[in-house]
């Protein structure tokens, strides 16, 4: 029965059963099979490909931290001999997710004040508590909690923006998580660094140290438009120009900072930018929800990747981000879930919920954004937003081994007609049974194997107890 569900819902697709079926002749010629380190076979292989396919009984074939091959189960294995075989059978096999922007360590203020206007929630919490406590024990910590939340969700990629950012790179290294570790610049005093000239030098020396590590990909971070000045603005710019790096910053988040940037400089933080010469194809441009349609000309002439938060900019109340268009005009859009401070989480799958229906209640049109779309935002858009597009994203040889699989057979999960509907509007973090990241598997059977998770979790109560000492709304 639930087969035959599935065969309803794939008479519909552009599946290649039939390409499936000449590959599988093709290759079962004679040849002898490839040794490979893993073969994941039985899964419904949805591969965010340039062609959608789907594979019903597919494969993954794994070399090293590479995917060799993506197609119907039955050909991969006469065409491979795996050193490891993992069945998939009534799971789904999807790219991993990539978040788009993030402060990951802040998992350690997740829900320390809510339901306060934006000024008061930073002035009155979240920047005394940064000031009181962030250090590189509390992003260690920070970081390890975040890897396991996003490991166990599924998310597999992960562009972050904090201080102390080569702690953060350690922690996501050896969690076996990959990212891009953004330092954040400002023109104030910050946790880290007492003046921009010393968080500009150290970074520097942070982009050489980690520029060939193979999942981190160092960053520098300017804070926002608002908070950085021209000419260090400019000096972040020449930095990512000098080393390749990609450049995060926030952009139009709030309309409070729009006026303050036409106050300061008559024009809008976009084109200010522009005018500074800091737009490339290597800058990911948080929020962008105050942006006009000359800002996402510019945007889009300039390939900037674009991270877009739903859940920060409604439980912030900062707006609702024109993703539409910019998804119109072809533009890299990914999908964020920002500092669990302002969300309060860090799983993907609400976010791509949130994504699709806050776009169809704002235009009022429940034709915008479908599913598969979201799904490709929070996938190889998403890869294509932090410029990373080449490497991940999708299931094709060739890329990088970053892939998860997904429970099929649970109550809210079935029937099954369409699984990009699934996949956005029905699928929980908590569906996720196995991670792997560069072909290593890091959560199975409930279990993450590169994380002591009790241990994380005690140190969290640890931080809960002394920050809720000083902080927390009575
Ligand atoms: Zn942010």
């Amino acid at each position: 029965m639930f087969l035959s569900r599935l065969r309803l819902f794939f008479r519909h697709r552009r599946i290649g059963p039939a390409i499936g079926l000449l590959a599988a002749m093709t290759f079962c010629s004679g040849a002898p099979p490839e040794s490979v380190d893993l073969l994941i076979t039985g899964g419904l292989v949805v591969t965010m490909d340039p062609q959608g396919h789907i594979y019903e009984n597919g494969a993954v074939a794994i070399g090293g931290d590479r995917i060799l091959a993506v197609g119907p189960a039955a050909d991969l294995k006469s065409r491979f001999r795996p050193r490891t075989s993992l069945r998939a059978d009534g799971q789904v096999i999807l790219p991993g997710l990539v978040n788009t922007h993030n402060h990951v360590p802040m998992t350690l203020l997740r829900g320390i004040s809510d339901d306060l206007p934006l000024m008061d929630w930073l002035t009155r919490y979240i920047f005394p508590a940064e000031a009181a406590f962030v250090d590189a024990e509390f992003v260690r910590w920070g970081t390890r909690l975040a890897c396991a939340e996003m490991i166990r969700s599924g998310t597999t990629t992960f562009a972050d923006m904090y201080y102390f950012e080569d702690v953060v790179a350690e922690a996501a290294r050896s969690a076996g998580m990959r990212a891009i570790a953004g330092q954040t610049i400002l023109d104030f005093p910050a946790p880290d660094h007492k003046t921009t000239a010393a968080a500009l030098a150290w970074t520097e020396g942070f982009l050489q140290r980690w520029g060939k590590d193979p999942l981190i990909r160092p960053a520098v971070a300017p804070h926002a438009p608002f908070t950085v000045s021209p000419e260090n603005l400019k000096a972040c710019s020449a930095l990512s120009a000098k080393y390749q790096a990609p450049l995060e910053i926030h952009v139009s988040e709030t309309r409070a900072e729009q006026a303050q940037i036409l106050e300061k400089y008559k024009t809008t933080p976009t084109r200010h930018l522009h005018a500074l010469g800091v737009l490339s194809e290597r800058v990911i441009a948080a929020h962008c929800v105050w942006a006009d349609e000359e800002d996402t000309r510019l945007l889009h002439q300039y390939g900037v990747g674009i991270a877009h938060n739903p859940e920060s900019n409604m439980k912030l109340a900062s707006g609702v981000a024109p993703i539409a268009r910019m998804l119109r005009m072809g533009m890299a859009v990914g999908v964020g879930t920002d500092g669990p401070a302002s969300n309060n989480d860090l799983n993907l799958w609400e976010a791509m919920d949130l994504t699709g229906k806050l776009q169809k209640l704002h235009s009022n049109d429940t034709t915008v954004l479908p599913a598969e779309q979201v799904v490709r935002m929070a996938t190889i858009l998403g890869a294509r937003a932090l410029h990373m597009d080449a490497m991940i994203g999708s299931l094709e040889a060739g890329k990088k081994a970053d892939l998860i699989c997904l429970e099929m057979r649970r109550p809210h999960l079935m029937p099954l007609y369409n699984i990009y509907s699934h996949l956005v509007n029905a699928y929980k973090g908590s569906d996720v049974s196995r991670t792997i990241i560069a072909g290593r598997v890091l959560f199975e059977k409930g279990r993450l194997l590169t994380l002591d998770e009790p241990q994380v979790l005690a140190k969290a109560y640890e931080y809960q107890q002394k920050i809720a000492a000083r902080f927390t709304r009575r």
